[in-house]
This record gives C-alpha cells, structure tokens and sequence, in this order.
C-alpha cells in the first residue's frame, strides 16, 4: 500500500493537468500491489508521465526492482525517453536518493557497424555471422569491449575502459541507440547497450521482449533477472491481442517465396541447415500448384 506520508507528485516534473493527479494515483496503486492496472485516456492528457511518476512513488526504494517498457513503434519509444529523462532531472533536482538509470534496446543488426561487410541473409543470418565473426576474433569492435577470460571465469570479461563508458553514459542521461552509436569506431553499440540494461532501472524496448518467448528468455538472461522479479509497463495495450496472437505465427507472401527460390544457396550454407532446401521447393512447388488449381477453378477476363 502507499504509505499517507509519501505523496506521488513528488516524482512529477511538470505542474499535473487534469485528471494527472488520478492517473497517478492509479499506476502507483497498481505497482505498489503489484497488480494489473488498466490507464484509458485521450491524447494529450499525459498518460505516459502519470504512469512513470506512479512507478516511482510505489518502487522507487526497491532496490532490485526493473521496470521494462514495452512500445509498438519507435516513435513511442522516443516519448518514453524524454519524459525519463524529465523525471530523471527532476529526482536530481529534488536530491532523491534514487538512481534512474534508463536504457532504449534495439536490435544487434540495427546497430551492428560492420553489418554490411558480414555477407549474411536475413535476421537468422546475421546472428550466426556475427557469433561466428565474434569467434574467429575478428570482430575488434567486441574484442575492444571483452578481453578473454580466464580458465576459472569461463567467459569474456568486460575491459576497465568500456566499463567505465557504460557507466559514463548512465550516469550522464537516458543511454539510447544514437548514444550507444557515438563509439561504434571502436565498440560494439549493442554490447553497449545490453551492459547499460544490466545496469539500469528501466529499459525500454519493443513487445517482443516479453511476448516472443526465445527473446523473454534471451533479454531476462541478459539482465540477470527473472520474469516475477521484474514490473511492466505496456504501451498501446489495446494493440496487445493481434500482436500476441501474430508474435509466434508467420506469414509469407509470393515475393517472399520467390525471394527464398533465388537465395536457397546461401541460405543453407548461413544456416548450416541442409534441409532448408528441400523446404523452399516444397514450398514453390505448394505455391504453384495452388495458383494452377486457381486457373482451373475458373480465370476470367475482366471487361476493359
Ligand atoms: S559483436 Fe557487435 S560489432 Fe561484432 S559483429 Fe556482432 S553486432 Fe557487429
């Protein structure tokens, strides 16, 4: 429960609006009994900076608590952003004892500075080039941010000079894509990335992270945490149904078929999965076999 001396407004950078007060109460509610809580309100009346003052009024001083943000679209994203860097100005402003770490996750291969010399196909692709790349050693930008381990450690460890610009970037604001970018000459950017997540209170990223069960279990790896331990905030909700039910089902057009057919050779050989082959011919034969049972079933000219 809240306690009656901790009012929610303290977190709120802005003077409240109408009905702020209300939303703000509600998410800090919400958070506080760690239950599901529902925000429906027009544009405008500043639902995401309610929701994040709210969080911090219940869990501000839990100190294991991560509040993962989940966006639909980039542009939401960067809404999220500025107004954490609002309360995070506003907690130094008000000497709060918290520390607002905030990190903004996008993909490896959007922000992978030798993608174009990898030679892959595709997302599967990439992260097989990049594992591979990573492996053989030639990949300075990660070798920059890792020495190798000892026998005992097991695995790369973190360099001093790259430990010092993760903690650099969040100390000094909201650790982003462009930020993380600002080294991609010597550092790998999404290694950046995931270290600041490790490190931050709240990361930012796209539905994926919690509804597509290999990335859930991939991100919560990486942060160390499990999935009872952390608080979500999810964005555009109404949209949530359609995106689950499509999160785990594929669709595939006739390009996509045709584009399969031409590159059949390289995808096997990226993959390493011999039977990917045979896969894309059934599939072409599948395709053309159903537009032949279309012509018969009746193909008309159309008047001009
Ligand atoms: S480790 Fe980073 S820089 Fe190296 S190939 Fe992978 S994404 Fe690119």
């Amino acid at each position: 429960m809240i306690s009656e001396s901790s009012d929610p407004r303290v977190w709120f950078p802005y003077t409240p609006r109408p009905h702020q007060d209300e939303a703000i109460t509600h998410a800090a509610r919400v958070y506080s009994q760690k239950t599901v809580g529902l925000l429906s309100a027009d544009c405008g009346v500043g639902k995401t900076i309610a929701v994040l003052t709210g969080y911090f009024a219940a869990r501000a001083h839990d100190a294991v608590s991560k509040l993962i943000v989940l966006t639909r679209t980039h542009s939401q994203s960067e809404v999220f952003e500025a107004e954490l860097d609002q309360l995070k100005s506003r907690a130094v402003r008000m000497n709060h004892s918290v520390d607002i770490a905030v990190t903004s996750m996008v993909a490896r291969m959007h922000v992978c500075p030798v993608r174009s010399s990898l030679d892959s196909v595709g997302r599967t692709g990439f992260l097989r080039a990049c594992a591979m790349h990573v492996k053989s050693g030639r990949c300075s930008h990660f070798w920059n941010f890792y020495s190798r381990g000892t026998r005992e450690e097991g695995r790369p460890q973190i360099r001093e000079g790259a430990r010092m610009v993760v903690e650099e970037l969040l100390r000094s604001g909201v650790v982003n894509r462009l930020r993380a970018e600002e080294y991609r000459d010597d550092l790998c950017p999404y290694e950046i990335l995931r270290w600041c997540a490790r490190e931050s209170r709240v990361i930012i990223g796209p539905y994926s992270y919690m509804f597509k069960e290999r990335v859930r279990k991939s991100l919560l790896a990486s942060l160390g945490v499990q999935l009872h331990e952390v608080d979500l905030l999810v964005d555009e909700a109404h949209n949530l149904s359609s995106h689950v039910l499509d999160a785990e089902s594929a669709r595939i057009s006739g390009n996509d078929i045709e584009w399969l057919r031409q590159n059949r050779a390289s995808i096997v050989s990226e993959t390493g999965v011999s039977w990917l082959g045979e896969a894309v011919d059934f599939l072409w034969e599948t395709f053309m076999s159903g537009i032949d049972d279309m012509r018969r079933g009746g193909e008309r000219q159309l008047q001009k």
